[in-house]
């Protein structure tokens, strides 16, 4: 080896790690510019590079033919991927142009494999020497063949055509990033016809062809690296859109989850509501007939389990329809009203046992739950945890209550009721709460035939299933 050759490596291993760079890029990702004709490219000039230094190393003049016949194939790889590189930089299909270059070159390929003996002329070598920094070289060097006559036919218009092709689109089509190889690509073109003088003699100078492709593959690479900063830049812009747009969707959905929350609470308020309502009473807002005998069934279900005492109470306003035919209906709704006030009043919360009761804090039951508007002027009471004597203070309160209401436009009015009491000891005796209430219009009845305003009470009992008489609270 000599200074020659060894600078020639360097140029080899410099290429070889430009192209293996740019191989990794296309092995990694297949966009943004990456491809694998760069990396081609730069290994064709690495191994020209490489001929050429075992060109100037080689002493025997057969050795130094072949290296030239491997330079041969190595141009014609150079030419291919350059073709390929400046359509691919233009965007440009393949066409007919194109197709007619790679072919003529296909075909000097082909034929440099078959009759390598035409590359370079054998019988025209001769001996040179180069000197450079005082260090000089001889070697031998054959004059172009057949072979490499033909492709520097091919390979001179094929450069001219890609040329005009990279300037239309730097000033046509405004690709800006082409400038770098517009600018390189003369000194290619001239180092290839520098080249070509010093091969014929005319010339003594070295690296011609180097220097051309030196500034060619600097000008692709930076080409590839203004693209890649390109898309980089693309991806970036992208993400930063990308962010601001999920923030700005995850805010839009939050405001849609808490109308929505909003929205649900409001409508279970309504639906809490509308239940409600359907339970009650609208004149008198207590329970509505069917509500109370819900309540009832649920309250004697546990009564039967728990075994506790359970009282049932029906009042009934005595001679309501003489108040709603000597007053009006109007005054008679009045009256039902204030009673349905009163009796809610009267059942005290104390009158619901402690083990009735839920926290201590919040009856589970208020007092009036258990009250409802059995229809028209009779209302019904039932009573937990409520044997024979709560039972007769409880109709007592509620026989004195009502005869005790007064009405301001109507001082001379006074109401009074009777009430019919059942008391079971034991609900479990019962076959249904339904037996209760029975009991309960029983003793009613027996209230009203006994005079009315008063409370007449008949407990349960197993051996007379229509209730032993204990009791009455009179008027
Ligand atoms: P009794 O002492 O035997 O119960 O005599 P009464 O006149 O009260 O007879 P009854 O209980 O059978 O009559 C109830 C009347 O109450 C019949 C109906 O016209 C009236 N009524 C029912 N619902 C309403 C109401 O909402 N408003 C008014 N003003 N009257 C009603
Ligand atoms: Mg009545």
């Amino acid at each position: 080896m000599n200074l020659f050759s060894s600078l020639d490596l360097a140029i080899t291993a410099l290429c070889a790690y430009v192209g293996t760079f740019h191989l990794y890029l296309f092995l990694k990702r297949n966009s943004g510019g990456a491809t694998v004709h760069f990396p081609l490219l730069c290994y064709a000039i690495a191994l020209y590079a490489a001929a050429s230094a075992f060109l100037y190393a080689a002493d025997a003049a057969a050795t130094g033919l072949n290296w030239q016949r491997i330079q041969y194939f190595c141009s014609i790889v150079l030419a291919v991927e350059f073709l390929n590189l400046t359509y691919r930089f233009l965007g440009r299909p393949s066409d007919a142009p194109k197709k007619a270059f790679l072919f003529a070159l296909g075909a000097l390929s082909v034929a440099g494999l078959v009759l390598p003996g035409l590359i370079v002329d054998a019988g025209r070598q001769t001996l040179r020497e180069l000197v450079v920094f005082g260090a000089s070289v001889s070697f031998y060097e054959a004059a172009p063949g057949l072979l490499w006559s033909a492709l520097i036919a091919v390979e001179l218009p094929g450069m001219v055509y890609v040329y005009v092709l990279l300037a239309r689109g730097r000033l046509l089509s405004k690709q800006r990033d082409l400038t770098p190889l517009l600018v390189a690509f003369p000194a290619f073109f001239a180092a290839a016809v520098l080249d070509n003088l010093v091969y014929s003699g005319a010339l003594r100078f070295i690296y011609t062809a180097e220097y051309g492709f030196m500034a060619v593959l600097l000008a692709m690479d930076l080409i590839l690296l203004q693209r890649f900063i390109g898309v980089f830049k693309e991806v970036e812009t992208l993400n930063l859109h990308l962010g601001e747009k999920v923030e700005e969707r995850t805010k839009e959905i939050k405001r849609l989850a808490d109308e929505l929350r909003e929205a649900n609470a409001a409508l279970l308020e309504r639906n809490a509501d509308l239940q409600e309502h359907a339970e009650r009473d609208g004149m008198t807002l207590l329970l509505n007939h069917a509500a109370f005998h819900r309540r009832l069934g649920e309250l004697y279900s546990l009564a039967r389990r728990q075994r506790f005492a359970v009282a049932a109470m029906l009042l009934d306003v005595d001679k309501f329809k003489e108040i709603n035919d000597g007053l009006g209906h109007q005054a008679g709704d009045e009256v039902i009203k204030r009673i349905a006030a009163a009796l809610k009043e009267s059942v005290r919360d104390y009158d619901l046992k402690s083990r009735y009761r839920g926290d201590g804090e919040t009856p589970a039951l208020r007092s009036y739950d258990i009250a409802g508007r059995y229809g028209g002027d009779e209302f019904a009471i039932v009573l937990p945890f409520c044997g024979l004597k709560d039972a007769a203070t409880v109709a007592e309160r509620v026989c004195s209550r009502m005869r005790a209401l007064s009405f301001a436009d109507r001082p001379e009015l006074r109401v009074t009721v009777s009430v019919g009491c059942s008391v079971v000891a034991d609900p479990s005796l019962l076959e249904a709460e339904t037996e209760l209430i029975r009991l309960a219009d029983k003793a009613l009845y027996l209230a009203k035939d006994r005079g009315r305003d008063r409370a007449i009470i008949l407990s349960f009992d197993a051996a007379a299933p229509d209730g032993v008489e204990l009791g009455g609270a009179e008027g």
